[in-house]
């Protein structure tokens, strides 16, 4: 264990996907790496999510008229988004910035801003992938994104025209049929979707982030378990208080604490305005059905991923903080119209799950310094999308460790920008 007076070169705070491969991009460029998790690796939000690299995914939650349609789906308690009544009031604040972040210009923005991200992210997972020797974790089956009507596929047609204009290639698919090819076994109600192909997955993210973590300890890093409780700026140095262990100092302290980030940062004073968008899932056994490639039921706010053989069904958005307990009738629901959708699922024996996505009100992460420490670095919020974004993450606050130009604009992503 290190001593009081030792200083450490870059402590990393969080072992999920975010921090994770922010340690192994430090690590690689020449970098002494000590990450702290006061869990282990990979035991929160980076555990059993859906395992998908939706790099199609650029349009931020936030869309303009936002507002109109939202209180009608919160009109159903177990619907799609939900938000506890006695959440409602301390949400607030974030709700509005939420309202604000869908006005034309700011949407246009952020939707420019995420696209950018999107693209080193698909870049710099295949670069991952070759550093680390990974690509027998990888499913290269696309994305069917599934639409309930002709109607609701025609209200996406702008978000195609956006994924056009940004590189992303897709297919659009009409009739059972079509739809039968890329996926047997859909309910024949099904006639209108999407093709993603460059869409990837991870045919387990606990495996992947698993994976992940061991070559960055072979490579010489360490990894151990303690709680920080508080960051103190020092004139060369960053304190870090933990829990029950004496004070550690660090040069660069990379904050990667998903959903519980902003604590950290307002002990140095950064307020940043960061809620938990709670998920659910339902992990079923091999067997389950014969699924072909991940699966999007777009109006139902839920999808279907191949997980080590099984399938995993699950979505939803629940804004309801950090404290209360999980309520799985939402992974029932979910799991209820999958079999609807899918009359060959076979929904027995499945595992539930709830997990907390950090979400920052405009769906962009925080990546850059802390406003009141240099020696700090936010890596956080990425929200529906941390298992896709994260080598792009790792690669940028590399370059911002080493004070090189990072390789995207970083304003948008700024701990300022609320
Ligand atoms: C149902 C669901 C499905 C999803 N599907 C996808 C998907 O298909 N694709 C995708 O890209 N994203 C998906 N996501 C989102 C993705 O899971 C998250 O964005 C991502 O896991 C966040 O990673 P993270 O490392 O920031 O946070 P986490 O995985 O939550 O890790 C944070 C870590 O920090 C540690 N920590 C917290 N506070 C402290 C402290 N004070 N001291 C020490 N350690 C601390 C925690 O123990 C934890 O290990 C999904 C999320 C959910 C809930």
């Amino acid at each position: 264990m290190l001593r009081d007076e030792q200083v450490q070169d870059i402590v990393v705070i969080g072992a999920g996907i975010i921090g994770i491969n922010v340690a192994l991009a430090l690590q690689r460029h020449g970098a002494d790496v000590l990450v702290f998790d006061r869990t282990g690796v990979g035991a929160e939000a980076s555990q059993s999510n859906a395992g998908a690299f939706a790099f199609s995914d650029i349009v931020p939650l936030a869309t303009p008229g936002v507002l109109w349609r939202a209180p009608r789906w919160l009109l159903d308690p177990l619907g799609p988004l939900s938000i506890p009544p006695s959440y409602a009031l301390p949400l607030l604040p974030w709700l509005l910035r939420f309202f604000r972040a869908s006005l034309p210009d700011r949407y246009a923005a952020g939707l420019a801003a995420q696209a950018a991200l999107m693209t080193l992210s698909r870049e710099a997972l295949e670069r991952q992938v070759a550093n680390v020797d990974a690509g027998h974790l990888l499913l290269r089956e696309g994305q069917l994104q599934i639409f309930d009507s002709e109607q609701t596929f025609r209200a996406s047609l702008p978000v195609w025209e956006e994924r056009a204009r940004h590189g992303i290639r897709f297919d659009l698919l009409h009739g059972a049929d079509a739809l039968a090819k890329l996926q047997p076994g859909l309910d024949p109600r099904f006639k209108h979707a999407g093709f993603t192909p460059d869409w990837l997955n991870t045919c387990d993210p606990a495996a992947w982030l698993a994976h992940l973590a061991e070559t960055f300890r072979q490579r010489g890093g360490r990894i151990e378990r303690a709680e920080v409780v508080a960051l103190k700026a020092e004139e060369n140095s960053v304190h870090l208080r933990l829990s029950g262990r004496e004070v550690q100092s660090a040069r660069q302290v990379i904050v990667a604490a998903g959903a519980w980030s902003h604590h950290l940062a307002r002990t140095l004073g950064d307020r940043i305005p960061l809620e938990t968008e709670r998920g659910y899932n339902t992990t079923l056994p091999e067997g389950a059905f014969d699924l072909r490639t991940h699966l999007t039921f777009s109006d139902h706010g839920f999808v279907v991923s191949r997980i080590n053989g099984g399938v995993r069904v699950g979505g939803a958005v629940e804004l309801g903080g950090l404290r209360r307990p999980p309520d799985f009738r939402r992974s029932q629901v979910l799991l209820a119209k999958a079999a609807r959708f899918l009359p060959g699922l076979r929904t027995e024996g499945g595992t539930e799950w709830m997990g907390f996505r950090p979400s920052l009100p405009d769906s962009l992460p925080i990546i850059g310094r802390s406003p009141h420490c240099a020696r700090v670095i936010h890596a956080f919020g990425h929200g529906h999308l941390g298992l896709t974004q994260a080598a792009a993450t790792g690669e940028i606050v590399a370059a911002l460790a080493r004070d090189i130009p990072a390789p995207i604009d970083l304003t948008p992503f700024s701990a300022n920008r609320f």
